[in-house]
């Protein structure tokens, strides 16, 4: 074993669970690091209380004075929590959240001080933004950025800093993060969803957008990471031979979790609970060392902000038990990658779950109309929402058999699948009479509350109902979940503000209103049909009828990408105030950027890793082959050509890989290099998969193939049975 590679191991193997403070009740730990309502009404005077309780639930504006306010009582209570600084936390184009710190002391003369923070400081800042994506919109205007307070996500304390979720915007107003353009498709699925609630119950007067994530992971040892160059700065392995024993016996998971990684869970749970998030589920996952965890849903904004607060609280947590967390898609070729599922319905102020099917005639319309129309916009915009989950490192991920198919389609089970064809064929072209709308009302009130067949859920859909609520399974685990959301939240929105009018202009022309509600849903249903599919996701069969029934299957990310170059998608989103074409075109730039950027890392670690470290382990290996064919010769003269036929094949077959892998490297050079001339950034992105990550799979293949002949004593990295079963 190389030095490196067996220094680790030694590490590995000596490593005892980390011991953490025992809690017994976790639940009174629950949102002790946040600032939420409850404190708030305690450290704020009345006024201020209720006109933040306000912001929250309408998104009105809080004056300068209430700011003041808060700001104070913020401070006085993060004081009380040891903070020292403050920071916004905001999420920009890069993927990954940031913050910049700043001390809430302030000298204030000679030897004096104070602990200082206002209301300005609280609304607005203004970060040295300029190294952060902006696809070009802070080029040609005002170079400058800022961050600006989000009152309906709770502010927190982290390790000794008060931290203010805010949105990131240019000075001319364009959105630079993440989080702007959520709240905007929130605000605007809230509008159309109330109007629409409006036909069934008129106390609804907010409609919230609620989000469930479930995060996938790998845990790999901190020692065995560091040894392994390219999981250290790619987030995957870009060679390693598959185990004998991978994930076949399928032992993993839901198994027992190793005591090690027990302790781990249990100590960032507890650190997530302190963070006011409600993690709940942990369990195996189905690749060695793979895990997840899943708290309850939250309203959507806030259920994002707490996935992006976990995954970088499980990183920090990671390090402290020696562990590395891998969010990467797919980290290791051959065993399943990682996904983060989005769960998604719609709630009202009112206690109703949308998409529940409820106990009575009426509440099943209800249900269905919010069903059938996501069913409808899903239909209408697939390709948009395929763009919304695309990234270099997602591309390995989806239609790997393992993951949902790049293809968008709709699950909705057996049941709901019989109702949906009952609902379309009885209901009357023409006029309906009362008894045809009874009989319909019946058949619409038999929907049960529990439907049995989506426990038995179809695992191979990308967007499945299960029961209650939608699940959105193609999202990757390393991503911003805002961003897919953003996309779903606007597409619904504009689908329910199309069948309002649809409805309303029925009913003007003399349709009662159920009737209306009806036939129209019944024409959507035929419309949508076709995104429908109840059957093996994975299957080459459903990639052929996917095609004939007119479904996109954009392959890849770069494929995607170019869906935010249509124009009707620039409409959608500025008639719904969500993005404008600006904003839209500078955020596909850096997508195709960041694509780039990833498979030109990738690259040249691949050249430096096959250069530097496994040519010169293979010759090293073969020198001693030759060593001992010469020595042979030297002992048995004439009669050694037969006994060292197996050495000399070996050098031979060395030889041949190391050349076939250095041949593959130097075109994959090549390329890259003429790659980086092409000055259309869509088409250098193509040319980086078409000619550059082309490569990597024939590279690959030559290095896996050198893994198993050389030595494993002089093997340069961990091998993958190491890292994925080492404890
Ligand atoms: P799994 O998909 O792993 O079988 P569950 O059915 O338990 O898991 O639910 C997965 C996630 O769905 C959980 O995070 C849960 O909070 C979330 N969820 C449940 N109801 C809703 C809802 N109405 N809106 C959004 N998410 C929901
Ligand atoms: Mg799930």
């Amino acid at each position: 074993m190389s030095h490196v590679r067996k220094q680790a191991y030694q590490d590995v193997l000596h490593r005892k669970p980390q011991s953490i403070n025992k809690v017994t009740k976790v639940s009174t730990l629950f949102g002790e690091n946040v600032f939420h309502l409850e404190v708030m009404r305690e450290y704020l005077p009345d006024e201020a209380y209720k006109s933040i309780k306000q912001a929250i639930a309408d998104g009105s504006r809080i004056d300068r004075r209430i700011a003041d306010m808060v700001a104070t009582a913020m401070k006085d209570w993060a004081l009380s929590k040891g903070a020292t600084h403050y920071t916004h936390w905001f999420q920009p184009l890069t993927g990954a959240t940031a913050e910049k710190h700043d001390a809430f002391f302030k000298p204030v003369g000679p030897g004096r001080a104070i602990e200082q923070f206002s209301g300005d400081l609280l609304v607005q800042q203004e970060p040295d933004a300029s190294s952060f994506p902006h696809g070009g919109i802070r080029n040609t205007f005002e170079a400058r950025g800022y961050t600006a307070w989000d009152p309906s996500s709770p502010a927190f304390v982290i390790s000794n800093t008060l931290c203010v979720p805010t949105i990131f915007i240019a000075y001319t107003g364009e959105a630079l993060d993440y989080k702007m353009p959520l709240l905007k498709a929130l605000n605007e699925v809230d509008k159309a969803a109330v109007e629409v609630c409006k036909y069934f119950d008129k106390n609804v007067t907010k409609v919230s957008a609620t989000l469930g994530w479930e995060q996938e992971y790998f845990l790999i040892d901190k020692a065995l990471f560091n040894a392994r160059p390219d999981l250290m700065m790619t987030g995957r392995v870009l060679f390693g031979q598959a185990p004998a024993k991978g994930q076949q016996l399928d032992d993993h998971y839901f198994g027992s979790i190793p005591e090690r990684v027990t302790a781990f869970m249990r100590h960032f749970e507890n650190e997530a609970i302190k963070l006011g998030i409600p993690v709940t589920t942990r369990h195996n996952e189905v690749a060695p060392n793979q895990f997840e965890c899943a708290p309850i849903f939250e309203e959507c904004n806030l259920a994002n902000d707490h996935n992006l607060l976990l995954m970088d609280l499980m990183e920090k947590i990671a390090r402290q038990h020696d562990f590395r967390v891998i969010l990467h898609e797919k980290p290791f070729a051959g065993l399943n990658g990682s996904g983060k599922h989005n769960n998604w319905s719609l709630a009202t102020d009112t206690g109703v779950n949308l998409l529940a099917p409820g106990k009575n005639p009426k509440s099943n319309l209800q249900f269905l109309t919010f069903f059938v129309n996501t069913i409808k916009a899903i239909y209408d915009h697939a390709d948009l929402l395929r763009a919304s989950i695309a990234s270099a490192s997602n591309d390995h991920r989806l239609g790997g058999h393992e993951a949902p198919p790049a293809i968008i389609s709709v699950f909705i089970g057996s049941q709901l699948t019989k109702a949906l064809d009952d609902l379309e064929k009885n209901i009357k072209a023409g006029k309906m009479t009362p008894q045809d709308k009874t009989e319909l009302k019946l058949n619409i009130g038999k929907i049960p509350q529990i439907l049995l067949d989506n426990t038995d859920r179809n695992r191979t859909s990308p967007f499945a109902f299960t029961g209650n609520k939608f699940e959105f399974r193609a999202v990757g685990s390393s991503a911003n979940c805002a961003h897919p959301m953003t996309v779903l939240n606007t597409i619904v929105a504009q689908q329910l503000k199309e069948f309002k009018k649809n409805v309303d202009a029925r009913i003007a022309k003399g349709n009662g209103k159920d009737e209306a509600i009806l036939k129209e849903l019944q024409q959507l249903i035929t419309t949508s049909k076709p995104i429908r599919f109840e059957g093996n996701g994975y299957s080459d069969e459903w990639v052929k009828e996917a095609t004939k029934r007119g479904l996109k299957n954009l392959k890849d990310a770069v494929s995607a990408l170019k869906v935010w170059s249509d124009n009707k998608v620039h409409e959608l989103f500025e008639k719904n105030n969500v993005l404008t074409k600006r904003e839209i075109l500078a955020r596909q730039e850096i997508e195709f950027e960041k694509y780039i950027l990833r498979i030109q890392i990738e690259a040249r670690l691949i050249e430096d890793l096959t250069q530097n470290h496994i040519i010169p382990a293979a010759i090293e290996y073969q020198n001693r082959l030759i060593q001992n064919v010469k020595g042979l010769k030297d002992v048995l003269g004439g009669s050694s050509t037969e006994a060292s036929k197996v050495q000399t094949k070996l050098i031979e077959l060395i030889s041949s890989h190391i050349s076939k892998m250095h041949a593959a490297a130097g075109v994959m050079l090549d390329n890259r290099k003429k790659a980086n001339k092409i000055e259309a950034i869509e088409e250098r992105a193509a040319a980086y998969r078409d000619t550059v990550k082309a490569q990597f799979d024939i590279i690959a293949y030559h290095a896996n193939k050198l893994e198993k002949l050389v030595d494993d004593d002089l093997w340069p990295f961990p091998k993958l049975r190491e890292m994925l079963f080492t404890r």
